[in-house]
């Protein structure tokens, strides 16, 4: 049956079965349209507020598999989606109608312990790059969900537990190799396409499909100290002064996070803590286990903790902690942040009071501490931009049920449009985004200065924006 897609224009495009056939006999991954049994499965994706109905999936082998996708999607001028991971926050992990190009077939990780070098496929994940990597005792700043792809999360900068002790994840990209818009197949580190690979590093899905990313892996684990210290909300008003004032002194080993959230009723959590409106620091300590435990002991001292979950802890183990909390396609999201170049004393007291008006009990307020290594990278060296800031306000709705959407979301975004009136407020970071659509008052808040050279980029590598469907910048 021949396959309608929606393409670049408002008409859509009609492929033949004889063109799907030709395409057929050299593709090595599943080509998957809405009537095949693979189909319902291939639609899931982390944020169950975007489940898109693609045209066509085409779950690629390999990196021919890519190249022949994108020239398909050039001939007939279609409308690609790449996912990678599928945790877009932005709907960015699916399309109506258009041509999915899934990588998800693609998640190989091989590591170089001498060089100290791990390389991923374009579909991995964090889990697949952590399993891998701590056989060699070593790790790569990736994120806090194991099952966030490592695609998304590199090209868009990357922050976890480690981005204070070694950078953003695209930091510690050394090379890629990437299909281009026009089917070329490039290997681009800082000798070979320098300009391509600054724009790799914060600029998004913009410039390519990238098939292989190539990190400096550090050494790590396999048992690293980790802290979760759980409080009732309502002792967080003085223990995120105290957390702040104990923060802003720690060594770039220490990442930290304070969160507002309520409990799930999980049977595998203490039932005191069921339902409970929650106020929970998290550290992890990348470095030995003894000094870990001696520089995060204090935030179980803060104040009196419901539970305290802190523990020499596998590394793996660590990653995936919060796994649990964000089952895939279960959770309808819309999250918004802003950098805030301090926690100051006007930002504790918003903080404080749009936390005990969460429109959810999965809704979460989210303050991770930056600086460190991340800091000493100039803005303009790499194309994510400004990392001056100190700390992070990420708002992130989430809820079960579409009719909450609406009110969620609106809480959300007056929650930030509130906090960008914040002498400390600056910027916003677009992995945390849940707008589909970027304009260009968002693209500066993202890259400030770079974003003239990131469009003129886009201009050479994608004159046509066949690669539109993520934190857009358009070309000239
Ligand atoms: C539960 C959850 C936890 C998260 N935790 C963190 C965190 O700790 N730190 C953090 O920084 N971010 C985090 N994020 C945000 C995350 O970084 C972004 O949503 C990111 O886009 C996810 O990447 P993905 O590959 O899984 O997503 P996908 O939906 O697969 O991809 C999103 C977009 O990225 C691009 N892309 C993906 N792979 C490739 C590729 N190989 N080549 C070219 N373009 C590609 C495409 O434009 C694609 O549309 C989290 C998100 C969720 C939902």
């Amino acid at each position: 049956m021949p396959t309608q897609l929606r393409t670049l224009t408002p008409e859509p495009t009609t492929l033949s079965d004889e063109t799907l056939r030709d395409f057929r006999a050299e593709f090595r991954g599943s080509v998957i349209g809405p009537l095949d049994s693979e189909y319902e499965q291939a639609c899931v994706v982390q944020n169950g507020a975007f489940r898109g109905r693609p045209g066509l999936v085409l779950r690629c082998h390999g990196t021919a598999d890519v190249v022949d996708a994108v020239e398909l999607a050039r001939r007939s001028r279609l409308l690609v989606t790449v996912r990678g991971g599928g945790h877009s926050v932005a709907g960015h992990s699916s399309c109506e109608g258009g041509l999915l190009i899934d990588l998800s077939g693609m998640r190989a990780v091989t590591v170089d312990p001498q060089r100290g070098v791990v390389r991923a496929q374009g579909g991995a994940t964090w889990g697949d790059v952590d399993r891998e990597s701590q056989l060699f005792g070593l790790a790569v700043p990736g994120g806090i969900v194991s099952t966030t792809g490592v695609g998304g999360l590199t090209l868009g900068g990357g922050i976890g537990w480690l981005h204070r002790a070694y950078g953003l994840a695209c930091d510690n990209l050394r090379a890629v190799e990437l299909v281009t818009a026009d089917g070329r197949v490039v290997h681009a580190d800082d000798e070979h396409y320098p300009e391509l690979m600054w724009g790799l590093r914060g600029g998004g899905g913009n410039f390519g499909i990238v098939t292989a990313f190539e990190f400096d892996a550090h050494p790590l684990g396999p048992t690293v100290m980790d802290s979760t210290v759980i409080y009732d909300a309502d002792d967080a008003e003085t223990l995120l002064r105290r957390w702040r004032d104990w923060a802003d002194t720690v060594p770039d080993e220490v990442t930290t996070r304070a969160l507002f959230w309520t409990m799930p009723a999980d049977p595998t959590l203490p039932p005191e803590l069921h339902n409970r409106d929650v106020f929970i620091l998290a550290a992890l300590y990348a470095g030995d286990v003894a000094s870990g435990q001696r520089v995060l002991e204090p935030i179980a001292r803060f104040g009196t903790p419901v539970a305290d979950l802190s523990a020499p802890t596998p590394y793996r183990l660590a990653q995936s902690s919060f796994d649990v909390f964000f089952p895939r396609g279960e959770l309808l999201s819309y999250w918004k942040s802003i950098y805030l170049d301090e926690l100051t004393d006007d930002a504790v007291e918003l903080v404080l009071r749009r936390s005990r008006q969460r429109p959810h009990p999965l809704t979460m307020v989210h303050l991770p501490l930056l600086g460190g290594a991340m800091k000493r990278v100039d803005a303009a060296a790499t194309a994510f931009g400004d990392r001056k800031a100190g700390y992070m306000l990420s708002v992130d709705g989430n809820w079960l049920e579409p009719s909450d959407s609406a009110r969620v979301t609106e809480w959300v975004r007056d929650t930030v449009a509130e906090a960008a009136t914040l002498p400390a407020a600056a910027g916003t970071y677009l992995n945390f985004s849940g707008d589909t659509e970027v304009d260009d008052a968002v693209r500066r808040a993202a890259f400030g200065t770079n974003l003239r050279r990131l469009t003129r980029l886009k201009t050479e590598y994608d004159p046509d924006n066949l690669f539109r469907s993520n934190s857009n910048i358009p070309p000239e």
